[in-house]
Parts: C-alpha cells; sequence; structure tokens
C-alpha cells in the first residue's frame, strides 16, 4: 500500500508498480548517505537551480550550426520546420514510411525513382525543374531590382 496523496488515501501498487518499486528499492540499497553537502555537477557552483537543469535538457551536446541558423533566418515558421525536417533527414518520403512498416511502394510516383528526401528535393526531374525555375525567376527578378548581392539560390546550376 503507498499513500496516494495528503488526503491520506491508500491504494494498492499494480503489478507493474510493484515491480517498479521492487527494482527501486534494490538499486537504492547500494546508495549511502553522509552528512556532506549534495553538489550538483551540472552548475559551477554546484547549486541546483531550475535553469541549469533546464540548460541540461535543452542541449543536445552537439551544436547543429546550420540547424540554429535556419531558424533566425526570416522565413515563415512552417518553412523553418520543413527545412529543419529535410535536413535531418524527416520527411515522410516513401522511404521513411517504408522504415515505419508502410506498406505502399517506394518509389516517387513521377519518376518512379527510390522516394527518398533527397530525390523529392533535389534528384527528381520535376524538382530539377522546380528548381531551375526558381533560380531564373530570382535572377531576373533580382535583375530588375538592380541588385548587386548575389542570391542564396545562386549555387544551384541549371543546365
Ligand atoms: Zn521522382
Amino acid at each position: 500500500m503507498v499513500k496516494e496523496s495528503d488526503s491520506g488515501r491508500m491504494r494498492r501498487l499494480g503489478e507493474d508498480e510493484l515491480s517498479e518499486w521492487r527494482e527501486m528499492i534494490s538499486q537504492l540499497g547500494d546508495v549511502t548517505l553522509t552528512d556532506s553537502r549534495d553538489k550538483f555537477k551540472l552548475a559551477n557552483n554546484g547549486k541546483f537551480v531550475t535553469k541549469s537543469m533546464c540548460m541540461l535538457m535543452l542541449d543536445g551536446g552537439v551544436v547543429d550550426i546550420d540547424g540554429k541558423r535556419i531558424w533566425k533566418e526570416k522565413l515563415l515558421l512552417k518553412i523553418k520546420i520543413f527545412l529543419w525536417m529535410a535536413m535531418r533527414d524527416k520527411i515522410h518520403s516513401a522511404e521513411q514510411l517504408t522504415r515505419r512498416n508502410w506498406k505502399g511502394s517506394d518509389l516517387c510516383k513521377l519518376c518512379r525513382g527510390l522516394e527518398t528526401s533527397s530525390h523529392i528535393l533535389f534528384a527528381c526531374p520535376i524538382a530539377v525543374v522546380l528548381w531551375c525555375w526558381v533560380v531564373s525567376y530570382v535572377k531576373q527578378w533580382e535583375k530588375l531590382r538592380g541588385q548587386r548581392q548575389r542570391s542564396r539560390l545562386m549555387w544551384i546550376e541549371c543546365s
């Protein structure tokens, strides 16, 4: 029986809870308490503060510079999210869905190539045509505006 709340009500532990309780008790058997003060190793001063715990939870350890750059760009949030997902190969391509036991075909419906994130965005002939159209549009737009600054899309060369 475990006290459920300050109201004093008691309830029985379920089988899973009882198993977890026993496991916790066996792990705590190795713990020896002393009179010394505990030190929180994640903070420089050794004191636990919520901020340091929050920073630990938010910090994945490795900084993804390109991923961070996306969030600073002046784009619609849904585009930022899409780019972030594309960088991590998390777009729901047929190949991704097949890995999750999807029963459909993993071939591109347009060109019959293997439908990966890379294929959807860059390799599919339809994507290449679209990118060429975007680049030519941006070039025309910049020419009209008289800008000398190179666009970020200019690295794409259409042949
Ligand atoms: Zn395709």
